[in-house]
């Protein structure tokens, strides 16, 4: 069977002992005769996958029992529109700029509420996390957003912010799971499923309790926190499919050991990427050290006409998807979860031989 090192930003690979078991699960799912995408979200089979999937995932992110695990659809983007709806008090946010996802979410919260940038890292092309510091923040903030892991630029906050009383929101789309965190920090964190979770159609919401049943009249029905919340998720059909996946991506990463393993796998990996580049003359990361991702490892080299023949050479190999955002340029791995310390060994040796043959 053909399989190939995928370093798509998202979606993205997905465990294969996770597709082999869907694989095998699919027509006659716990001798019902069906597959999950045929069950109905009203059953008892699908009713345990559901629960599971939250089960786990609280275990796995130890997530405190006064939030909420919602799964939702319209990925992050919608979250954008939803987290000044169900947050508005007083009209008014605070949000970290730190590359293209973060400027989304500012546009579109700019709809509803009055939004201020208090920290950017604009002025270098975003290649570093700036400074949050208390004092930036309004007090009388609704709340303060941030992009844990930026996946186009290659940045990552390596410390969450303090925002004392004002709850802090995250979009951990691209590095949720990837290593411990205390939830307990946050008021929202919200994430799409297609890099760390499973399927793209599926977002994971988790809210702490007093962050829900407060929406705004304007807020629809479908992005109020609380419709989903005491309704388990199913207020209408939830994407069963993508719960299921997740839910099997969830029994592989407690398994593997849970967050605490795949953090020191994750570091692991981006170390053995970034050592290299580090030591070679010929690529070289955009990134200020104490911002960078382990999850989006961006990289160029010196003759950007070269890249063209980089990206082809490593599809030679396997090596898929290595191409960066067309805003950053360059090239990205993208190291997710599922990628094995292998798929990133092999890019190395790639890159080794690359620099070889164009030095
Ligand atoms: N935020 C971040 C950090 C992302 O990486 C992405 C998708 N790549 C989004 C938001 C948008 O997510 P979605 O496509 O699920 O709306």
């Amino acid at each position: 069977m053909k399989r190939v090192h995928n370093f798509s930003a998202g979606p993205s690979m997905l465990p294969l002992e996770v597709l082999e078991k869907a694989q095998a699960e699919l027509p006659n799912y716990q001798d019902s005769g069906m597959s999950v995408m045929e069950l109905s979200h009203r059953s008892g089979l699908f009713t345990d996958i559901i629960t599971e999937a939250e089960k786990l995932l609280r275990e796995l992110m130890n997530i405190p029992d006064n939030y909420k695990v919602l799964f939702v659809q319209g990925g992050a983007s919608q979250q954008f529109a939803a987290v000044p709806l169900n947050l508005k008090k007083n009209g008014k946010a605070d949000y970290v700029n730190t590359g293209s996802w973060s400027k989304k979410a500012m546009k579109e919260a700019k709809k509803f509420i009055d939004v201020k940038e208090i920290a950017s890292s604009e002025d270098e092309n975003f290649t570093y996390i700036p400074e949050v510091s208390t004092s930036t923040i309004d007090p009388e903030a609704d709340y303060v957003h941030i992009t844990t892991n930026n996946t186009i630029e290659g940045t990552a906050f390596r410390k969450i912010p303090n925002t004392g009383n004002v709850p802090l929101v995250a979009d951990m789309s691209s590095n949720i799971l990837s290593e411990e965190i205390d939830v307990s920090k946050f008021g929202v964190i919200y994430a799409g499923a297609q890099k760390n979770i499973g399927p793209a159609g599926l977002t994971v919401v988790i809210v702490r309790d007093d962050l829900i049943g407060n929406a705004s009249e304007q807020c629809p029905t479908m992005l109020d926190y609380q419709t989903h919340s005491e309704s388990g998720s199913l207020y209408n059909t939830p994407p069963t499919f993508g719960v299921y996946i997740a839910k099997l991506v969830f029994e592989w990463l407690k398994e593997l050991g849970g967050l605490k393993e795949m953090q020191a796998r994750n570091e692991k990996k981006a170390g053995l990427l970034y050592d290299y580049i580090a030591q070679s003359d010929f690529y070289r990361s955009p990134v200020k050290e104490d911002s960078r991702s382990l999850m989006n490892i961006p990289f160029v080299i010196p003759d950007h006409d070269l890249d063209a023949a980089f990206i082809k050479a490593a599809q030679a190999e396997g090596l898929e998807t290595l191409k960066g955002h067309r805003s950053v340029g360059g090239m990205r791995a993208s190291i997710y979860n599922a990628m094995p310390v292998q798929g990133v060994e092999d890019l190395i040796t790639f890159m080794q031989k690359f620099e070889k043959e164009h030095q």
